[in-house]
């Protein structure tokens, strides 16, 4: 395969970033495919613009105008022949205000909105009097996932050339010979759509070419994921039966009796771990279910017979968490449960290391310090991966490389409906929890513009007056968690002014673990009444007293992520409500988001709506992607393709088994570590 750095303009810099994205050769950029368009090959008449679209104008200055709200900002009215629209600066220079004078003609691209009652472009590209009579563009502007250091210029100007290889040496394999579109034909179309191309087919991602790229990753999925099923289930594990006598007894001192739905996975579960062969189970629960005690069941039964259990959480506060809730659940036997955090002291991590390796540690709970080389257990019987989704199948592959093929137990919230699992998830079986704890109240959501704020603080009030308590979350900024730990120490303080007569925590991910135990012990004691936090707390956390959740800036996460998030109220017997403090102007999208969490709090839907809106994956390496993201499929719109996937995956395991190890490669790189299996 050709590399990289035959392109024009691909140094050794741009080279090593490219690395660092997976990319190698020429053939991984045509793989590196847009996840939008614009359409800047047309002119639109203000008339006819509608909120949401993205379109190019071309517009007179009529006037301009200093405003001063809560943000100062510059406001410009332009027109042309059919109408007006108003573009609105925030960050606005001198020179910038000068060069919009009335009278001066703009080419502007960018989000129409509507604000009041008038059309509004806020912070649109814009071009000044001199751009060139003829549109840009012959083909619609294709926009790529990105990272820092990358423009989409750069994107566009590495993609042409790889197309232009590509054309004269047509080197790719395609797999799927038998389909309408070629391999070739279908990465074009991606790359360079036609002006006349249907955009919303394209945004959609139902153009045959995308649906001819979808298939093909959807089947590298499944590829890899039966790969990887076979390979450990053909290694022998023991067996962990469990006596019900014990069992019984376990269950008699919790503080509830199982659901029917937990009884059920639960029997799944032991009959897995009744065989020879490593388990390998996905259970699934939407928020609250209840599924911690189905792990504690299931590590109980490894313990039972002499071995030692695992359990892996994303965050320090939920590891934690799991460990107050597992030493209650075991305080009766004479079970040892520790928790190892990359963060402890020097001393107490070397004696925890020393537990695990010599067997005195029963129950293990960790963070992804469990996967450090250091650790080493004596004796794994059964590894249990709470919120698998924020992990990648290599993390996963890393711990249970730890024991002699342990069985596996992961556990998810974020649902997706059975037959994409089972073609995703082809490694995995499946449980769900269909059913939540009795007496569980439903949580009320509603949206407010950060214009009342005092509003909410009154509520607040209340609540903390009742001896309820609240959440107050703020969100990240920028992807930097310096900023918004910063952010929300400022939203303490003004807080703290507002509320002299409670106390009020603060935990973010700057703060070290012992810190951020001690606010969270406290808050659940009820010695903290009001705790500002960032979406550390996002997973797992549980305090049933807490019922009111404020998020701030609803509108930078995504679905699935506020559904988690306000999960952590409702918990309790008392009725629960969340609010979504918005800043305003919401997008479009960013208001049909906010709607549909006013109006759902069941994850499954919520799932959906958020694939359909969201489409997978627009940033690339950031911490929020789980491991089930894809480059061009789609989960909920590409339902059909799925149901072709396994016939697909049986027809090339029998004819071409050659081909599944590159096809693989093609769509996932080197993302999956076989060698650690
Ligand atoms: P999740 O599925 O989100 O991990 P958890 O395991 O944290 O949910 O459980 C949520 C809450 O429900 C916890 O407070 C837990 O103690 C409680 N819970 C779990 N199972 C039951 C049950 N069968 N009856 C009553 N409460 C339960
Ligand atoms: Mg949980």
């Amino acid at each position: 395969m050709l590399s990289i750095t035959n392109l024009k303009g691909v140094g050794t810099q741009l080279t090593k970033k490219l690395n660092q994205l997976g990319i190698y050769t020429v053939a991984d950029l045509l793989f590196h495919l847009p996840y939008r368009y614009q359409d800047r090959t047309q002119i639109y008449p203000i008339s006819q613009l509608q909120p949401g679209m993205h379109t190019l104008i071309e517009v007179e200055v009529v006037k301009q105008q200093i405003m001063f709200g809560k943000r100062r900002r510059l406001e410009v009215q332009l027109a042309d022949s059919t109408g007006y629209i108003y573009m609105s600066l925030f960050n606005f220079s001198n020179a910038q205000r000068e060069n919009l004078k009335t009278g001066t003609r703009l080419r502007c691209f960018g989000e129409v909105r509507i604000l009041g009652k008038r059309l509004q472009m806020i912070h649109p590209e814009y071009q000044v009097e001199r751009f060139s009579p003829e549109v840009e563009t012959q083909t619609l502007t294709p926009i790529y996932p990105s990272t820092e250091g990358f423009s989409q210029k750069t994107w566009r100007m590495l993609i042409t050339q790889a197309i232009d290889l590509q054309k004269s040496s047509r080197s790719i394999i395609d797999y799927l010979p038998d389909h309408p579109y070629s391999l070739l034909e279908a990465l074009i179309y991606c790359h360079q759509p036609p002006n006349d191309a249907d955009q919303n087919l394209l945004e959609e991602r139902q153009h045959p070419a995308q649906q001819r790229l979808a298939l093909e990753e959807l089947l590298a999925h499944h590829l890899s994921r039966r790969k990887l099923r076979e390979k450990i289930k053909q290694s022998l594990a023991t067996p962990l039966p469990i006596n019900s006598d014990l069992l019984n007894q376990f269950y008699k001192q919790l503080p509830f009796t199982l659901t029917n739905a937990q009884q059920r996975v639960l029997a799944e579960i032991f009959a897995d771990l009744n065989q020879n062969h490593p388990m390998l189970r996905l259970l699934q629960g939407d928020v609250g279910s209840g599924k911690t005690i189905v792990a504690a069941s299931a590590m109980f039964a490894a313990i039972a017979n002499g071995f030692q259990a695992a359990l892996m959480a994303p965050t320090e506060i939920l590891a934690q968490q799991h460990f107050m809730h597992f030493k209650k659940y075991f305080s009766n036997e004479n079970i040892n449960v520790i928790n190892l955090t990359s963060r402890m002291p020097a001393k107490e991590k070397r004696e925890t290391l020393a537990h695990i390796e010599n067997g005195t540690a029963h129950i293990i709970i960790g963070t992804h310090a469990l996967i450090q080389n250091a650790v080493q257990f004596q004796h794994l019987g059964l590894v249990v991966i709470d919120e698998q989704h924020r992990f990648g199948v290599a993390q996963r592959l890393t711990l249970q490389a730890k024991g002699q093929s342990p069985h596996q137990l992961m556990m998810t919230a974020t649902p997706i409906p059975r037959t994409l699992a089972m073609t995703l998830y082809a490694d995995l079986d499946c449980s769900i929890i269909d059913e939540l704890p009795p007496n569980r109240k439903p949580i009320t959501t509603i949206a407010l513009p950060n214009s009342k704020r005092d509003q909410v603080i009154e509520k607040i009030r209340n609540f903390c007056a009742q001896g309820q308590q609240v959440y107050w979350v703020c969100t990240l900024i920028e992807e930097s968690e310096e900023l918004t730990a910063q952010a929300a120490t400022e939203t303490l303080e003004k807080l703290s002014q507002s509320f002299p007569e409670f106390k009020i925590g603060l935990v973010h991910g700057q703060l070290k673990s012992q810190d951020k135990q001690a606010i969270m012990n406290a808050f659940k004691q009820n010695e903290i009444h009001l705790l500002v936090a960032t979406t550390v707390i996002e997973v797992g956390v549980d305090v049933p007293n807490a019922n009111l959740m404020v998020i701030e800036n609803p509108e930078r996460l995504g679905l699935a992520q506020l559904h988690q998030l306000r999960g952590r109220v409702g918990r309790g017997e008392n009725a629960s409500h969340c609010i979504l403090l918005y800043q305003s102007p919401l997008s479009y999208n960013a208001r049909a988001r906010l709607d549909i969490m006013r109006n759902s709090t069941d994850g499954f839907e919520i799932a959906e709506k958020d694939l359909s809106i969201r489409g997978s994956g627009e940033f690339l390496g950031t911490k929020q992607s789980g491991e089930l993201t894809f480059k061009i499929a789609h989960l909920s719109r590409d339902q059909d393709l799925i149901a072709e996937i396994q016939q697909l995956a049986e027809k090339i395991t029998q004819h071409h088994p050659e081909h599944i190890e590159p096809l693989i490669t093609r769509w996932l790189g080197n993302k999956m570590q076989y060698g650690v299996v």
